[in-house]
């Protein structure tokens, strides 16, 4: 596997490899990113994947300084996974001194998550528009975990007309359904234990929807349950899967998306929901 620290690097490195499918992450791997590392490597060209924890998509609440880093153990990871491309940008090289340049996004960005870390989705945008650039790969490879930023990258590269093919990937999760995440490592094992509350949550309102039950008294429900569970529920919404808007009733596709805190940690989850 290469491992390019520098332009100059990774232009050479692009160079050798050919087309590439490309994996973004901010590190602290753990086995949903190397699902993304799989599917990029089940469609037949050299992977890359970049480790860069990018602090325009952190607000000043958040955890950017103790946000979990693992240089070693991740380029061990990306290795035995097949990775052929560690890019690893320092921040002057993402964000240089003379800047003035930024991605806006508005639609799917707007709700939830967007509306809970204010310029979250600005940052994840231009910090994902100047990865395509360095890499310019033909696919990257994105996580269903973060339904709504799947479809915010989504909306930017129709919009751009950015020459790459965005490929969601199935959120992979523990064996008692929690979705895994680098922020799990900051849970304390009795809130371990609760966390899998929410994705049952979902689980249960999502059959209860497609039942038939009204959409309002189900979602109501779906909040006392983690709430029961030690959770303080930010969302948990119906929502139309692309555009993100709420929905009353069942729409198609729709997606059930939720957002609680647990302890310090912020949990997100999302299920199909027809
Ligand atoms: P992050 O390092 O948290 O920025 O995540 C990098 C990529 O991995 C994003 O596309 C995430 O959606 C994806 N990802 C994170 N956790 C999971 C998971 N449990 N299953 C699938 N993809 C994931």
């Amino acid at each position: 596997m290469i491992i390019a620290r520098t332009l100059p690097e990774l232009n050479a490195a692009r160079e050798a490899l050919g087309p590439l499918g490309f994996v973004p992450t901010m590190g602290a791997l753990h086995q949903g990113h190397l699902a993304l590392v799989a599917a990029a490597g089940a469609a037949g060209k050299a992977v890359a994947a970049s480790i860069f924890v990018n602090p325009t998509q952190f607000g000043p609440k958040d955890d950017f300084a103790r946000y979990p880093r693992d240089e070693a153990g991740d380029l061990a990871k990306l290795e035995s996974a097949g990775c052929a491309l560690a890019w690893l940008p320092g921040v002057d090289i993402m964000y240089p001194p003379h800047g003035a340049s930024s991605i806006h996004v508005a639609g799917p960005a707007l709700h939830w998550e967007g509306a809970a870390r204010p310029g979250h989705f600005a940052g994840v945008a231009t910090v994902v528009a100047k990865l395509f650039g360095q890499i310019r790969p033909e696919a990257a490879y994105f996580g269903e975990k973060d339904w709504q930023q799947v479809q915010v990258v989504s909306r930017m590269v129709a919009d751009l007309h950015l020459p790459v093919c965005i490929v969601p990937v199935p959120t992979v999760r523990e064996p008692d359904g929690l979705a895994m995440s680098s922020r799990n490592a900051y849970l304390t094992a009795p809130e371990r234990k609760a966390a899998p509350a929410l994705h049952t949550a979902l689980q249960h309102a999502v059959r209860d929807i497609i039942a038939g039950k009204e959409v309002a008294a189900t979602l109501h429900h779906a909040r006392q349950e983690v709430a029961l569970a030690g959770m303080v529920p930010d969302y948990i919404a119906l929502v139309h899967a692309e555009t993100l808007e709420p929905a009353a009733a069942l729409v198609r596709p729709a997606r059930l998306i939720a957002a609680a805190k647990l302890g310090h940690v912020r949990l997100l989850d999302n299920v199909p929901a027809g």
